[in-house]
């Protein structure tokens, strides 16, 4: 009888998620949509990311005509690239940032409740060395606790050495006087970015990949008035009419903000963070390492992730910004030094199993010198001369909050009639509460039963794209299908994340994926060529040397 109520709900779910999904998540029915040059959208959105996302949410969400372009893939920038953590900010705190913190904690609350299939409680354990050390963050941590009342995602503690010891076997066990427990949230980091696009689109917006704006239009009084893009597939060029427009362009809102003004003065540095991801042996527990204090000021997690320790960050500000930045070889050294006085055996560059760099569009020093670490990471607003919106900073916890703000200052400005933010209790697409964190499924959410049934559409599907790894032919089918991936980089870094989990065998299935999509996708051979060529230049950059 449970069974039978058990499999009439999954084919409810898997009812709903074909009619919300398959009738939308098409590109070139979002193209369709865009097609009407006369139509005047309340809001047109330049940006994929989690800025951009978060924005084209807000706005389908509170009834308003939407559409985002997205010049690459949803998140192929930074907000694919970060260390996945939903989290207040903890070294804010020891800035005395509170504000920031306080913020930021809210959002963390609110994002887990409203994207629980993807953001996870993950507990943090800082080793300390001295009993200062186990006294002033036991105080500071217990601040965050205070800060977070009412969006909290556990009490932090004092541990004894033996605790320590059980909770991360592999910590460096001389001179250790025990530790603190804390918690903040985790999360994968471009899978929300697809559910946000779903989310958008089931609000009544339109979202489309590999469609660049190329011009920002203005009126006889030169105010914005819209945007040409081009289709980056077919060469196609559009143009759309809107009443605001968004530069949600990350560490290139400059370049957009060009496009407005030419004699535009840049006012983002694009500020590089490198991970390393390595073997959980680094680890050999569930809780996460943080180290509060590295010798550049900075702080440094050790964070489990599909099975995997993700290691990082660095913050070396940088002359121009790259959408496929490469780590620096002394950013490498940095984290490898830096993990190897926690880490017992000290992780080397042999075990490094990918690479990622990502670029944080950080507002511009007003005074020459200042270091990365010293810019201000709070979001925010610039209006132009003729109008139009730029947001950018902040952080991907804070892209509900940032969204909520720009929709509020296109309000302020007159350009759209006045209509309340729902967000903050609006379910992200794959919606799914105490998902089973053992299958490497649980990120699908509700989605799992309908890909699931697509796995047992041909044995092809339900086979494994690599015998080292869970991941099947299914999955790619799924993101092509449903999901806009479009390139074989679409598919193997942001949604199925094999580049990011092993890179070496990344670049081993890619021919045998790029097959499958090309049949999917009715594509000739020499575009299953061309994909993995720009692949292989893609994935070189997050493979280490030995
Ligand atoms: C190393 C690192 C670690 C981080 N870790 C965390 C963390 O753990 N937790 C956290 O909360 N935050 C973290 N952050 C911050 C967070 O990742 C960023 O704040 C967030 O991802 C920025 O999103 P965005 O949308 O502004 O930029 P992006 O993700 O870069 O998106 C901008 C998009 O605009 C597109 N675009 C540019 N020009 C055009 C055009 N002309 N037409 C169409 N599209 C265009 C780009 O292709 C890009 O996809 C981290 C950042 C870094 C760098």
């Amino acid at each position: 009888m449970i069974n039978k109520v058990k499999d009439s709900c999954d084919a409810l779910i898997i009812v709903t998620v074909f009619f919300k999904t398959i009738m939308t998540m098409k590109r070139d029915e979002q193209i369709h949509r865009i097609q009407d040059r006369e139509k005047i959208w309340d809001f047109v959105v330049i940006g994929g990311g989690a800025t951009g996302l978060g924005c084209a949410v807000d706005a389908a969400s509170r009834g308003y005509q939407v559409a985002l372009l997205e010049q690459d893939d949803f998140a192929k920038c930074t907000s694919s690239r970060s260390t996945k953590l939903v989290h207040g900010g903890v070294r804010y705190l020891q800035k005395g940032d509170v504000m920031l913190v306080l913020e930021a904690l809210h959002e963390r609350g609110r994002m887990k409740a409203n994207a629980p299939h993807l953001v996870k409680n993950q507990s943090f354990v800082i080793a300390n060395y001295t009993w200062w050390d186990n006294f002033l963050y036991f105080c500071g941590l217990t601040l965050y606790d205070l800060l977070s009342l009412g969006f909290g995602y556990g009490h932090s503690k004092f541990i004894r050495k033996e605790s320590v010891l059980h909770r991360l076997p592999a910590i460096k066990e001389k001179g250790l006087k025990g530790g603190i427990v804390y918690h903040d949230g985790q999360f994968d980091d471009s899978r929300m970015a697809v559910n946000l696009a779903q989310t958008c689109i089931e609000q009544g917006g339109v979202v489309i990949n590999h469609f660049k704006v190329s011009e920002i239009l203005h009126d006889d009084q030169g105010k914005v008035c819209g945007v040409r893009a081009i289709d980056k597939e077919t060469g196609k060029l559009y143009e759309l009419k809107a009443k605001a427009v968004i530069n949600a362009a990350g560490i290139f809102v400059d370049e957009v903000m060009k496009l407005d003004a030419p004699g535009h003065k840049p006012m983002v540095k694009p500020s590089q963070g490198v991970h390393l991801v390595l073997d959980m042996k680094f680890l050999q527990g569930q809780d996460a390492l943080m180290v509060p204090k590295t010798s550049d000021g900075r702080v440094l997690f050790a964070v489990p992730w599909h099975n995997r320790v993700v290691v990082g960050t660095t913050d070396v500000l940088r002359d121009h910004p790259e959408s496929e930045p490469r780590a620096l070889e002394e950013e490498i050294d940095f984290i490898l030094k830096t993990a190897g006085l926690y880490m017992v055996p000290a992780p080397t560059r042999k075990d490094i199993i990918s690479v990622f760099a990502g670029q944080r569009p950080l507002a511009a020093p007003k005074k020459e010198g200042k270091s990365a670490k010293e810019i201000s990471r709070s979001h925010k607003i610039i209006v132009s001369d003729n109008g139009l919106i730029t947001i950018t900073g902040g952080k991907w916890t804070s892209y509900r909050l940032m969204a909520e703000d720009t929709v509020d200052k296109a309000i302020a400005m007159n350009l759209v009639e006045k209509r309340k933010c729902i967000t903050k209790h609006l379910k992200i697409h794959g919606w799914r509460q105490d998902p089973d964190l053992t299958s490497h499924y649980y990120i699908y959410g509700s989605d799992e039963p309908a890909l699931h049934q697509l796995e047992q559409e041909t044995d092809k599907y339900a086979e494994k794209i690599s015998p080292k790894y869970a991941y099947t032919y299914g999955e790619v089918i799924w993101a092509v299908r449903h999901e806009m991936a479009r390139t074989l980089d679409d598919v193997l870094a942001r949604r199925v994340r094999l580049l990011y989990i092993d890179a070496q065998e990344a670049l081993n299935v890619a021919p045998k994926v790029a097959e499958v999509m090309a049949s999917e996708l009715n594509m000739p051979e020499s575009w299953v060529e061309e994909q993995v060529k720009s692949f292989t230049a893609i994935a070189n950059n997050y493979i280490v040397e030995r």
